[in-house]
C-alpha cells in the first residue's frame, strides 16, 4: 500500500473539555484516487459539536475540531472519480467513510455500519489518524460519501440540512408522517426547526412543543398548525392520548414520559436529542396504549441526497444566523441558553 501524504490546513480547534476553540494547524490528506477535496464555504453548528467539543459523551480526543453540516466548492478530484469535477457545490454531513460491505452498509444505511467513519471523533484510514471536522479551511473526502447540492438554494441556509435536516427528515419518513397523522415537535433548536418545516410539507398536523415563550411565533411561522408552551401543564392535558408520532430533539436533561402520554395506542415517540445524561422512561407510559419509544441516527447517504433534493424541490432551507469563527464560543453559549434562531453556520471565509 503506498502511504498516504498529508497537507496542512488551517482550523479551529479545542485541545480539553473546558478549553475555548481557538486557530490551529490540522492535517488532511492529499487526495487519493477516489476522493475530492473541497473549499469549505460554510459549516453549520449543530449542538452535536458543543457536546463532543466539551466530552460530553466521552469519546473526545484532543485536539478535536468539530464541524458536520458542510458545504463548499470542489478543489481537486482524484484520478478515479467520477461524481464530481473541480468547482462543483458540494456538501459533507456526518459521516466521512463506512464499510460498504455489510448489511447496513448495502441497505444505505450506512450509519449504522459497524465501522462507520465519523467526520469528527473517528479515525481517518488512510491517515491513520484522528478525523477532523469543518471548522476548517478544506476537507477531503471519499466521493461516496459527499454530496450534491442543490443550485436554487442559498448556500449557507442550506449547509445544516447536511446534520439538522436528514435528522429529522429520516425517522419523520421512517415513521409515515403524512397527511392524516398528528405530529409532535419537542424542542425548537436547529433540529427541531427543520422539523416543523418538513413535518408541515409532508402534509401532517403539526404541533411544536417549546420551554421557550419568545420562540410561539416563530413556532407559526416556521410551519407549526399549533404551539405548546410545554411548561404549562394545562396546555399538555389538553393533547393527552392525541398523536401519532412525536420527533423529540431536545438537547438536555428534561421529563420524556410527559410526552409519551401524549401518544395515542400504538403511537411513537422518537428521541434524536443525545443529552449528555441517561433519561428515566417509566413503565405506565410505555405499557398502557402499546406505546413505543425509539431513537434515530441521522440518515444513510441515499436518503441524505434524497431529502437535500427535496428541499431543492420545495425551496427549503434553514432559518440561520452567519457568524464569524471567532464567535463560535459566544455561539456555544447562547445554545446552551436555547438561544439560537435556529442555526448558527460559520462563514468559513472568515477563518
Ligand atoms: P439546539 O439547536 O441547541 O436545540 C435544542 C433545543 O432543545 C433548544 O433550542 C430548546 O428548545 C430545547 N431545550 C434545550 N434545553 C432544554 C431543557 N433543559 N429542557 C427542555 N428543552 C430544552 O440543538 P440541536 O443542534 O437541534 O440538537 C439537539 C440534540 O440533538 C442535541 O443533543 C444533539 O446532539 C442531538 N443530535 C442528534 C442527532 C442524531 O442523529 N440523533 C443529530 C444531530 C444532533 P425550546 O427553546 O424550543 O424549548
Ligand atoms: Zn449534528
Ligand atoms: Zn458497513
Amino acid at each position: 500500500m503506498t502511504k498516504t501524504i498529508a497537507y496542512a490546513t488551517k482550523a479551529y480547534a479545542t485541545t480539553g473539555p473546558a478549553i475555548p476553540l481557538a486557530a490551529a494547524t490540522i492535517d488532511r490528506r492529499q487526495p487519493t484516487a477516489g476522493d475530492v477535496q473541497i473549499q469549505i464555504q460554510f459549516c453549520g453548528v449543530c449542538h452535536s459539536d458543543l457536546h463532543f467539543a466539551r466530552n460530553e459523551w466521552g469519546f473526545t480526543q484532543y485536539p478535536a475540531v468539530p464541524g458536520h453540516e458542510i458545504v463548499g466548492r470542489v478543489t481537486a478530484v482524484g484520478s478515479g472519480v467520477k461524481k464530481f469535477k473541480v468547482g462543483d457545490t458540494v456538501g459533507v454531513g456526518c459521516l466521512v467513510d463506512s464499510c460498504r460491505t455489510c448489511p447496513d452498509c448495502r441497505a444505505g444505511l450506512e450509519q449504522f455500519c459497524p465501522d462507520m467513519v465519523m467526520t469528527y471523533g473517528s479515525m481517518d484510514k488512510h491517515l491513520n489518524a484522528p478525523t477532523f471536522g469543518g471548522y476548517a479551511q478544506s476537507i477531503v473526502v471519499t466521493e461516496e460519501f459527499v454530496l450534491r447540492m442543490p443550485a436554487n438554494l442559498n448556500l449557507a441556509a442550506a449547509a445544516p440540512l447536511l446534520c439538522a435536516g436528514i435528522t429529522t427528515y429520516s425517522p419523520l419518513k421512517h415513521w409515515k408522517v403524512g397527511p392524516g397523522t398528528k405530529v409532535g415537535i419537542v424542542g425548537l433548536g436547529g433540529l427541531g426547526h427543520m422539523g416543523v418545516k418538513f413535518a408541515r410539507a409532508f402534509g401532517a398536523h403539526v404541533v411544536l412543543f417549546t420551554t421557550s415563550l419568545g420562540k410561539v411565533a416563530d413556532g407559526q411561522r416556521l410551519g407549526a398548525h399549533e404551539v405548546v408552551f410545554s411548561k404549562d401543564e394545562r396546555q399538555m392535558a389538553a393533547h393527552a392520548n392525541s398523536f401519532d408520532f412525536i420527533l423529540d430533539a431536545v438537547s438536555a436533561q428534561h421529563d420524556i414520559n410527559a410526552y409519551l402520554n401524549l401518544l395515542k395506542r400504538d403511537g411513537n415517540l422518537t428521541l434524536v436529542g443525545a443529552p449528555e445524561k441517561p433519561l428515566p422512561v417509566a413503565a405506565f407510559p410505555l405499557i398502557f396504549k402499546r406505546r413505543s419509544f425509539s431513537g434515530s441516527l441521522i440518515g444513510g447517504l441515499p436518503e441524505t441526497q434524497e431529502m437535500l433534493d427535496f428541499c431543492g424541490k420545495h425551496n427549503i432551507t434553514c432559518d440561520i444566523e452567519l457568524i464569524h469563527m471567532d464567535q463560535i464560543n459566544t455561539a456555544y453559549e447562547r445554545m446552551l441558553k436555547s438561544d439560537v434562531k435556529y442555526r448558527f453556520v460559520i462563514d468559513m471565509a472568515t477563518l
